[in-house]
């Protein structure tokens, strides 16, 4: 049996909730440290709901930055670039370019596969173990693309057919009836049937509930503050009262990178921004497969009587409001590629940050801090890759000396 340790965790978004589950079932005193007046508010709200398992690479891939260059002249692009004079972007703009090459996304890729694997298995034990409440489906993914050449270098890359099904345009309208007005304009599409869909927010709130039920588990509101110390030790502070832990775990999404700065840790994240749209609509216009559109990068999920909608990349923009011409954009590729879900006009809007590295892999890490643990940079793949992360720091409390 390990020995139980108090580990505070600085953030309660999916990253932070998931590492406070996976360290109470270990058997350890856990304190939550939220600055918002609830869990899951910031990148963890109105997110796509993708538990996306097996359609894991990272956007940095060979092709992109050409892809880029031409989205930066057409209206309404998927991805858009707004440059400032900030060291932090350029630095982070190079490094993510350094890794547009087919060899580093296969090996990322990789990495991510795992995770987001081990992410799966755990999850579905969790959920037999009674964690429920969160609009969880496991209707399969499809990927469709209309560019013909984007379609042929995806189905090159599948490596388990079975579970990576390459179709035809005729063979996506049959797997979601939904969509079958788009099949025209498809060059073909890739049907992942074991992956799954829930509602992130309200995984979050299952997961406080839950850990709320634990004698050993306290949530703390306030704001968390990082400062060097004696013995390669860190202190935390919360609203500047200092706070007494043998372990840290800083998982604070996008704002982990000035919270680390103190430590002289440079946490190469950046916030790309993006947007969702939320309808009502009658199940008989729902799809129940949760569908991407490639070209648009727009992806497509029922969440119980819900449609969400999320899209978009904006590098470059400062914080998390809307952009009302992005969402605007939004709802009109929703009204032509999926009429019937409509209208979009009255839809719930939302804009988060994604905490993203420029490869797409999270840091899930020890420090020269002897007390401190990374679990940051999930980038557009945090839902998914949240439980697999969890387990990650589980493993690492268990072989720390403190
Ligand atoms: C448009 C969009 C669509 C997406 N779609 C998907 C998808 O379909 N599937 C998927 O897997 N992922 C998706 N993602 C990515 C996913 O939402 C993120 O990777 C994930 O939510 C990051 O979680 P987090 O816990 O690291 O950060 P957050 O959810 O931002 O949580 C960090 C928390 O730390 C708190 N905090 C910060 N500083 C302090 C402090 N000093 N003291 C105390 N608390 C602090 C914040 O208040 C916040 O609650 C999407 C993201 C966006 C923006």
């Amino acid at each position: 049996m390990p020995a139980k340790r108090t580990i505070t965790i600085v953030g309660g978004g999916v990253i932070g909730l998931t590492t406070a589950y996976a360290l109470i079932q270990a058997g350890h005193d856990v304190t939550l440290i939220e600055r918002e007046d609830n869990v899951g508010l910031q990148a963890s709200f109105g997110n796509g709901g993708q538990l996306s398992y097996r359609y894991v690479r990272p956007l940095a891939d060979a092709g992109v930055p050409l892809d880029a260059v031409s989205w930066m002249f057409r209206a309404g692009s998927p991805i858009s670039l707004k440059l400032r004079p900030d060291w932090h972007q350029w630095r982070w703009l190079l490094d993510f370019l350094a890794a547009c090459n087919a060899r580093t996304n296969q090996k990322n890729a990789s990495i991510l596969l795992k995770l987001a694997l081990r992410s799966q298995k755990t999850l579905h034990q969790w959920q037999q173990d009674g964690l429920d409440g969160f609009l969880w489906r496991q209707p399969g993914k499809l990927v469709v693309y209309r560019n013909a050449a984007k379609f042929k270098k995806a189905a090159k890359a599948v490596i388990n057919p079975q579970q990576e099904q390459v179709l035809t345009p005729q063979e996506c309208a049959r797997i979601e009836p939904a969509f079958a007005s788009l099949a025209p304009r498809l060059a073909g599409g890739i049907f992942s049937p074991d992956d799954e869909v829930a509602d992130c927010h309200l995984f979050c709130q299952s997961l406080l509930t839950a850990l709320q039920s634990h004698p050993s588990f306290r949530l703390l509101r306030g704001e968390a503050r990082l400062e060097g110390g004696e013995n390669d030790r860190c202190r935390i502070t919360i609203d500047g009262v200092k706070h007494e832990t043998d372990v840290i775990v800083l998982a604070a999404g996008l704002a982990s990178r000035a919270l680390a700065k103190p430590l002289d840790i440079a946490l190469p994240l950046y916030g790309l921004k993006g947007y969702s749209l939320t309808v009502q609509a009658d199940d008989a216009v729902l799809p129940t497969v949760s569908v991407t559109d490639y070209d648009n990068r727009v992806v497509y999920a029922r969440l119980g009587n819900r449609l969400r909608l999320a899209a978009m990349v904006d590098i470059g923009a400062l914080d998390a409001s809307i952009n009302p011409e992005r969402i605007e954009h939004l709802k009109r590729l929703a009204a032509e590629t999926l009429p019937a879900a409509g209208p979009y006009t009255s839809a719930a809007t939302w804009a988060g940050m994604r905490p993203a590295t420029p490869t797409g892999v999270p840091i899930i890490a020890p420090t020269q801090w002897k007390n401190l643990l990374l679990n940051v940079g999930h980038g557009a793949l945090g839902f998914t890759l949240s439980v697999g992360s969890a387990l990650t720091i589980r493993d690492l409390v268990e072989g720390m000396h403190t």
